[in-house]
């Protein structure tokens, strides 16, 4: 027995901390596990899951719109926000007790208060305890980051506020061009709102691949939403029930609501890490070595609040590797190289591996073999879509380098594309496994043709 209180204390029960304190208190350790909002995290709480509910029913729309051509019809029908927002609250509330409940299972002591750092082995809780624990573990996320020097800033919303709004306003303007922007324009814009992104960069998604990139704006496009690049918000102002929005190019227009989805920054404000001398990265991240400890031995961090891959998965992993390596007498680091990812964008984008634009820094001669079609399922609803697959391939090995695919379905096609790439998979694997038919996925073992550009 050690002479701390516990052998490791969690502050955040999100994703890699909920895992972290699991997995370290099945090896055997006196755990704790503070979380001064709501067990689960962002991802449960207010991301990924909540998120991906309100995409499945922003979808329905065009569902019932595309069924006329199979010979449905379709008429009187209705959507009703806050049914869908009682149900994503009641599904909400289940996991969160699911969470609570596993994480006392594993004989994890779960304190719900906010946790701060009062020594490299202590944590000062809220109600002003004191405990002491050998190792501690800073698993506090990430939080929305406000523009704040815009005048006007305090009357837009969040992602987190996006999940609880009252109602849906006739129209939004949403800024920023990334996963949270994009994954909402198809959101507010399926449900029925008029939608404007305002993305300061030439495109929206900086760091996919650029062909995926054009192909979703168009399609994005396609479906009313309308995409601003280049240009960024100078001010908000309140009009009547709504806002208005003052460009920096010096136009204006009306909205009933703005969304700021400009990027996250790490959970570190008050928590006492610059008091212990635990060094930051330049965009004030925890910063850690390959197996998440800080600067300070006693310390380390997982998951949004270190800035590496700001993902679920990642964060679950690097908590799982953490509690492996300190409690489990194993040595385990993470990975952070080829992680699938999806923008559940309409259409949906599945990435692994590198750009082309990527490979084409990196490697001497690359191949791409690409193919933009109609899927089946548009030839009788109709619906002028296309989807986009491309597979970059280093001409000198034949080794799959990157997929990137934008269309129905891409996010589960990605996750076992994810396999393949991280095998090693070659072109000529990928040529030589037969195909599913008739599926869109089998476009990608049956492309011969290289793209000559
Ligand atoms: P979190 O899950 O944020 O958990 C941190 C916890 O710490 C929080 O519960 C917080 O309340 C608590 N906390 C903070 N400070 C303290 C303190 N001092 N004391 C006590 N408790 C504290 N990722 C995906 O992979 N797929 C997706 O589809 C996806 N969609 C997303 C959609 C949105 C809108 C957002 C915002 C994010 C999304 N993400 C998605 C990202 C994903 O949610 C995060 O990467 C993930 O939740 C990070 O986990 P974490 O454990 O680092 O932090
Ligand atoms: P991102 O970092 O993905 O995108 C932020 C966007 O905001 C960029 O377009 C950025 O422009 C722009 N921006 C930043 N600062 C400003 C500013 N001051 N004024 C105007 N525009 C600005 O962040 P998100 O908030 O979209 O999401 C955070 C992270 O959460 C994601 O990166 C991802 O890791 C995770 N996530 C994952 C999801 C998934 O897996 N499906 C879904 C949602 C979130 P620029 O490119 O020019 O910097």
């Amino acid at each position: 027995m050690s002479g701390f209180d516990y052998d490791l204390f969690v502050i955040g029960a999100g994703s890699g901390g909920v895992r972290a304190g699991r997995i370290a208190a099945r090896h055997g350790a006196r755990v704790a596990v503070a979380e001064e909002y709501r067990v689960g995290g962002t991802c449960v709480i207010r991301g990924c899951v909540p998120k991906k509910l309100f995409v499945y029913a922003s979808k329905f729309a065009e569902e019932f719109e595309d069924a006329v051509g199979f010979g449905w019809t379709s008429e009187k029908v209705a959507f009703d926000w806050s049914t869908l927002i009682a149900n994503k609250d009641r599904e909400i509330d289940r996991l969160n007790k699911a969470y609570i409940r596993n994480l006392e299972g594993a004989g994890a002591e779960l304190i719900h208060e906010r946790a701060v750092l009062d020594g490299p082995n202590a944590v000062m809780l809220a109600s002003g305890r004191r405990v002491t624990a050998r190792y501690i573990l800073v698993a506090t996320g990430a939080s929305p980051f406000v523009p704040r020097h815009l005048p006007g800033h305090e009357l837009a919303i969040t992602s987190n506020e996006a999940f609880h709004l009252e109602r849906l306003p006739s129209r939004i303007v949403i800024v920023g061009g990334g996963y949270i922007a994009v994954e909402f324009a198809g959101i507010f814009s399926g449900l029925g709102v008029e939608t404007v992104l305002v993305c300061r960069g030439e495109q929206i998604l900086r760091g996919f691949d650029d062909e995926i990139r054009n192909h979703l704006a168009a399609e994005m496009k396609k479906k009313g939403i309308e995409i601003r690049t280049r240009t960024d918000v100078a001010r908000i102002e309140r009009s009547g029930d709504g806002v208005r929005v003052g460009m920096n190019d010096g136009t204006a227009f009306g909205a009933g609501q703005v969304m700021f989805a400009t990027g996250r920054i790490p959970n570190v404000t008050g928590l006492g890490l610059d008091r212990l001398g635990v060094e930051m990265t330049a965009h004030m991240a925890v910063k850690v070595d390959a197996y998440s400890q800080s600067s300070v031995p006693s310390i380390y961090a997982v998951g949004d609040v270190t800035n590496r891959v700001n993902l679920t998965p990642v964060a679950i992993r690097e908590g799982h590797a953490f509690a492996d390596t300190v409690f489990g007498g194993k040595d385990v680091k993470v990975d952070h190289s080829l992680v699938p990812t999806a923008v559940f964008s309409q259409p949906e984008v599945g990435t692994v591996g590198l750009t082309e634009e990527q490979a084409r820094q990196g490697f001497r001669a690359v191949d791409i073999y690409k193919t933009s079609f109609r899927p089946m399922k548009h030839t009788l609803s109709g619906r002028d879509e296309r989807m986009l697959m491309k597979l970059v391939v280093d001409a000198e090995t034949d080794r799959v380098l990157g997929c990137h695919i934008c269309g129905p379905d891409a996010g589960e096609m990605a996750q076992l594309l994810g396999i393949a790439v991280r095998m090693g998979a070659t072109k000529a694997d990928f040529d030589a496994t037969l195909a599913v038919h008739p599926t869109a996925a089998e476009e990608l073992v049956t492309l011969r043709e290289k793209w000559k550009g």
